[in-house]
């Protein structure tokens, strides 16, 4: 643990918040020291270069990438401190000449880097890319698989985000997922899948140190146009990371962190004891059942019908940040529902915005109990 205790020195303060552009994030990568190697691999729809960091020489072969749906940095952000610690030369020597002398680890921080600049999941022509990977249409989905099949990497890793919806039957939100894809439709556990599964076991009992009940699997239903799918049906162990909401951490610093600790761990900077596949499939599934905010015990209208509202965040880009803005996505019974935040309206007759009714999609201002003006929630940014 000595190595995730020093993180603060390896942190990249200069990498912050959710919205993260190619040019911003090479702009510091570029200042690390010379045992990484940056190339370009290719260029976007709008015609950015899409760029490959290499580090090591060894025979173990570990291809990385990031941002492959643009609006989904954390992960990116955490690559960067793994590279930062790699390239650095005051602490952990000999366990990173060790690991570099072994390994040989291709990043590629942002394979969207349009979508990115855009803050979408898209590319620049509207096209999830986690969905091309048979048709391969699109020139970064190109990148990727000729990557691939140049390099015939041992292990990959796809680094995304998942959304603040994803949370456990013990009403524990999602904060880190993970997933060792099927590689046919009947979900076989082949020598790649399995070695996968063995891979994020270990991680998890790295993490449990750290967020317990916090992480889980994600959703294993076969679609050969994603891409882990694909890859694992070639027979490269492929494995799903998702990013996901720690509490209070809309920023995203906290899983960062996670996701970095993950990394270290898989690569070898973690002792720990091997892992069993049970550890894998103790591991709880993802499941939609979080919002942003509830606020429960309402109730609206001139019935005076009793309800709970359920708020979501759309992430919309201003001005070069991203900023937060509340709109309802339920109304009704949300009792099935966590929220990473709960508001109690104690029965009270409530105004949306000032109005008695409200409806799904409309964007939130504020919600006042009608009877004494007592406000219940207001939307600060
Ligand atoms: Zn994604």
């Amino acid at each position: 643990m000595e190595i995730l205790n020093a993180y603060s020195s390896f942190f990249e303060s200069k990498i912050i918040g959710r919205y993260l552009t190619s040019d911003r994030v090479f702009s510091i990568l570029e200042t690390y020291g010379d045992t990484q190697k940056i190339s370009e691999i290719g260029t976007s729809v709008n015609g950015v270069s899409i760029k490959m960091v290499t580090l090591g020489q060894g025979k173990k072969k570990v291809l990385a990438w990031s941002q492959m749906h643009g609006n989904e940095s954390t992960t990116t952000k955490a690559v960067i401190d793994l590279i930062k610690f790699l390239t650095q030369e005051s602490r952990f020597q000999s366990q990173i000449e060790t690991f570099l002398k072994t390994h040989t680890l291709y990043i590629i921080p942002i394979l969207n880097p349009d979508g990115a600049k855009a803050y979408t999941r898209e590319n620049a022509n509207g096209v999830d890319l986690n969905r091309d990977a048979q048709l391969l249409s699109q020139p970064e989905s190109k990148v990727l698989a000729s990557v691939c099949k140049q390099l015939q990497p041992d292990l990959c890793l796809n680094l995304h985000d998942q959304r603040t919806i994803y949370g456990f039957e013990t009403g524990k939100c999602a904060t880190v997922s993970f997933l060792s894809p099927a590689a046919d439709p009947s979900r076989q556990i082949t020598a790649s899948r399995k070695s996968a599964m063995l891979d994020i076991a270990n991680m998890a009992v790295v993490l449990q140190n750290y967020i317990s009940g916090h992480i889980g699997r994600y959703d294993d239903a076969f679609n050969d146009n994603c891409v882990g799918d694909a890859f694992q049906m070639a027979g490269v162990p492929t494995i799903l990371f998702e990013a996901g909401h720690a509490p209070t951490d809309y920023q995203r610093e906290e899983t960062r962190k996670y996701i970095c600790f993950s990394l270290l761990a898989l690569l070898g900077f973690v002792p720990h004891s091997g892992a069993e596949l049970e550890a894998y499939f103790n591991l709880p599934e993802n499941k939609k059942n979080f919002l942003d905010i509830i606020l429960r015990n309402a109730t609206t209208g001139r019935r005076k019908k009793r309800t709970e509202i359920g708020i979501q965040y759309a992430e919309v880009l201003v001005d070069g940040r991203i900023k937060f803005v509340p709109r309802i996505e339920k109304i009704g019974d949300l009792s099935k529902y966590y929220a990473h935040k709960e508001l109690m309206a104690q029965d009270a007759e409530i105004l949306v915005n000032s109005q008695e009714k409200c409806h799904v999609g409309e964007k939130v201002a504020t919600i006042i109990n009608k009877k004494d003006n007592s406000v219940l929630y207001i939307n600060e940014d």
